[in-house]
């Protein structure tokens, strides 16, 4: 077995254990976002940095593009309330304030395009990614402030064409993303199981949407559903 299976197959049983957990109604909320998720992640990480690993041509994102950062990025509800419960953990009241200013700023911009363009994706993520907006918590220096504990998509997000061209909407080569179907396919039927069990809720949306939707979400409750 290869190592990129090993991972996989680590990462599998984390997330089928995790769902058992969960589904017996024995792991309130804050406890999966304090212990549990972490470990979600680090398995995920591994995954991926092994597949990543293997590709040819090789991944071509360097830590001076944060390109995908400036474009519409999709989260789920599972992610949303974890990056606020960080959020709390890891900043001062001020420094979170900071970033509730830009997620606003963001959703702004982001309403008018998606009435412009009602329904289709496609374009109203073309017209946003021209913009080029950064994403509320992407530092000056392109860096992540929130990388610990950063969506899936943002850990998942690797291409093999030049970056250069990942802003470049019209450019045939854009952004030929390298991702396993099998860690993506995974990551979002336990993301789907997870915001179905506690909030009744299924699907991304963006993730200043969704940030603001559960800015308030109490992570003390045992479970919604
Ligand atoms: S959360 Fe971090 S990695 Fe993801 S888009 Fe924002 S700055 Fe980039």
């Amino acid at each position: 077995m290869t190592s990129v299976d090993e991972t996989i197959e680590q990462f599998v049983n984390c997330a089928t254990d995790l769902a058992r957990q969960v589904n017996s109604g024995q792991l309130p909320l804050k406890a999966f976002l304090k212990s549990k998720l972490p470990d979600y992640y680090a398995h995920l990480d591994k995954a991926i940095s092994a597949f990543n690993l293997t590709s040819s041509p090789p991944i071509a994102c360097n830590d001076e593009c944060g390109a995908c950062c400036r474009t519409l990025v999709a989260i789920s509800p599972m992610e949303a309330l974890n990056i606020w419960f960080q959020l709390r953990s890891h900043f001062s009241s001020n420094e979170v304030d900071v970033f509730r200013q830009g997620i606003m700023d963001r959703l702004i911009i982001q309403q008018d395009i998606i009435k412009k363009h009602l329904g289709d994706f496609q374009n109203q993520a073309r017209e946003f990614t021209l913009m080029k907006i950064p994403c509320e918590f992407q530092k000056s220096n392109y860096s992540c402030s929130i990388y610990e504990f950063r969506p899936f998509i943002c850990r998942s997000h690797n291409v093999v064409s030049p970056p250069d061209i990942c802003l470049d909407t019209e450019h045939p080569e854009r952004a030929l993303i390298w991702r396993h179907p099998t860690l993506w396919k995974f990551d979002m039927t336990f993301q789907t199981f997870f915001s179905k069990f506690y909030f009744n809720m299924e699907g991304q949306d963006t993730m200043e949407h969704l940030l603001l939707k559960f800015e308030n979400f109490n992570t003390d409750l045992k479970i919604v559903a």
